[in-house]
């Protein structure tokens, strides 16, 4: 612990401590006996610098922050044009489970929402040996650098519990949106929200995409700039779902919250943040997740306004 900035992080670690607001997300019982009190910030530079505090160690469910990262690899696999005809790119305003369907098409708003980030997966190629959720792992670990795994134990309560991913699936497939059997489409879905990650993880997949989709540290370039683009496009628009206005005016990054109590956010060319803390607000993020993020921005400058300023 010797760097300024792990000496800075360490101080706003234990000043947000107090913070004891929300609660663990429990309408998955696997989920609801996590520790309230972990908490974790890492901070990863485009160029591959680390700095952590707090429990950047332990894993948790990364949920729907999976999602960017499965529409960047359906943006790969078909072409935008194709993705586009499923999914739009516009904010909803809803929350994420919210079954927020075009009219007419039942083209879901965006691929941050459950509706949307349901049509992403199945828009995911794969087969045999090579399986659609096999493609979505490795890519998920080509961001992470390390091999990542799947809690058995969260996808069976998610696959039980998770009423409203069913029928958001076989509703999507009504309008085609989903072309093929919405079965296993469920089953991947349920599985990306179930991969175990870090802190440090998210912090690596964070900076894999400011790193313009080339992971610092392994130098694998994961993603291509393109699908990037769209990824934090969509991820500062619709990232924090119905709160993307207030958090894109109070930390002014593209970011993506999870249920399992992470947080990404993306500085474009310069950082990665990362936070783990379980209690949620209202929206379904991590309380603490979003005090972090706020008070790094306005410390650091990160607010893309003030980041991109010449002339200091
Ligand atoms: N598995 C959760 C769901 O699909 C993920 C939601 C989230 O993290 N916001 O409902």
């Amino acid at each position: 612990m010797d760097s300024p900035i792990e000496h800075y992080l360490q101080r706003i670690h234990a000043e947000i401590s107090d913070l004891k607001d929300g609660k663990p997300y429990s309408s998955i019982p696997a989920m609801a006996n996590v520790d309230p009190n972990r908490f974790g910030i890492v901070l990863a530079t485009a160029d591959g610098y680390v700095y952590e505090v707090g429990d950047t160690r332990e894993e948790f469910s990364i949920q729907s922050i999976s999602k960017p990262f499965t529409y960047g690899l359906a943006l790969a696999d078909r072409g935008m044009d194709d993705v586009d005809a499923k999914v739009d790119v516009e904010p909803s305003g809803d929350s994420f489970n919210e079954i927020s369907l075009a009219e007419g098409t039942g083209r879901p708003a965006n691929a941050m929402i459950n509706a949307g980030a349901l049509t992403a997966t199945s828009l995911v190629r794969g087969s045999g040996g090579n399986s659609r959720f096999k493609r979505i792992l490795n890519t998920y670990s080509a961001f992470a650098g390390r091999q990542l795994s799947v809690s058995e134990r969260i996808y069976q309560s998610e696959l039980k519990y998770g009423h409203r991913n069913h029928a958001l699936a076989y509703l999507l497939r009504s309008f085609d949106i989903i072309e093929s059997d919405p079965t296993p489409v469920i089953e991947d879905y349920f599985r990306q929200c179930s991969v175990m990650v870090t802190a440090l993880d998210l912090a690596m997949m964070a900076a894999t995409l400011a790193n313009s989709g080339r992971n610092p540290l392994s130098n694998e370039q994961v993603l291509d700039i393109a699908p990037v683009e769209r990824v934090l496009s969509v991820m500062a628009t619709c990232g924090m779902y119905d709160d993307a206005g207030a958090w894109m005016s109070s930390v002014g990054m593209p970011a993506k919250s999870g249920v399992g109590g992470g947080t990404i956010a993306v500085l474009p060319g310069q950082i990665g943040l990362a936070v783990y803390s379980p209690p949620l607000d209202a929206h379904g993020s991590s309380v603490r997740g979003v005090a972090v993020s706020q008070r790094l921005s306005h410390d650091l400058e990160l607010h893309f306004v003030r980041a991109g300023r010449t002339g200091r």
